[in-house]
């Protein structure tokens, strides 16, 4: 089961990764948007480990919606209401349980994504981060391997690849839509982060 700890462990590990790779993000936006999108997730998620730190949530649900609601209030760009979303969504998903199964997760993940995609109006394949978030998702809700062994590192390697197959795509939603077929050729940044956010989640089941 997963428990409070793990959730706040997931999201200060998001944290930890989008400090390390910000330059690498706000690079890619960079070719393909406005040279943002590191420095918009790190103002976001300094506010998400602020918040955890002042307000200890009670349940996983609650540690969501928290980061979610403090991504909303605080990332101007598109990405801050998406990834917001993403989180309250999921979160309210949860409910107020203790703690949650792995399946419960994977179910409210696919709950959250789906709110993503009905906000932004995007589907797989449009050059967004619901390229990484999709198989990911996918890849969660998937029979667990049979030794036992968790399906996050999976979910971790498919939003990977998702991430890495947006470069031959041409942008439809966002920013980078509006370079038409010159987007083509370049990582999206948004499906790069949420790779970010799912390797942090196998990170977290590690420790
Ligand atoms: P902005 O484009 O407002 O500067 P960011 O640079 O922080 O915001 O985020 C850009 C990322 O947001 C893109 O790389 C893409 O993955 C994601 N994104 C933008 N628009 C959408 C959308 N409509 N649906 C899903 N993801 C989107
Ligand atoms: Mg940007
Ligand atoms: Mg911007």
């Amino acid at each position: 089961m997963l428990d409070t700890a793990f959730f706040v462990r997931w999201l200060t590990a998001t944290a930890a990764a989008v400090e390390r790779d910000a330059d690498l993000l706000t690079e890619l936006d960079s070719a393909i948007g406005d040279a943002d999108h590191g420095s918009n997730l790190q103002r976001g998620f300094r506010a998400v480990t602020a918040s955890l730190g002042e307000e200890p949530p009670a349940t996983p649900g609650a540690a969501l919606t928290l980061a979610g609601r403090r991504l909303i209030s605080t990332v101007g760009g598109a990405s801050g209401p998406l990834y917001g979303t993403l989180l309250r969504r999921t979160g309210k998903a949860l409910g107020d349980a203790a703690e949650v199964s792995p399946a419960q997760l994977a179910e409210a993940l696919r709950t959250g994504v789906a709110a993503v995609a009905q906000l932004g109006g995007a589907k797989a394949g449009d050059k967004t981060m619901l390229d990484a978030l999709e198989p990911a998702v996918e890849a969660l809700g998937s029979a667990p391997p049979p030794d036992g062994s968790s399906s996050f590192p999976a979910a971790a390697r498919a939003a990977a690849e998702g991430a890495l197959a947006t470069v031959p795509l041409q942008a439809h939603k966002g920013r980078a839509s509006y370079l038409g077929e010159r987007s083509i050729g370049h990582q999206d940044p948004g499906a790069t982060s949420s790779a970010l956010l799912i390797a942090a989640l196998a990170e977290a089941a590690e420790a």
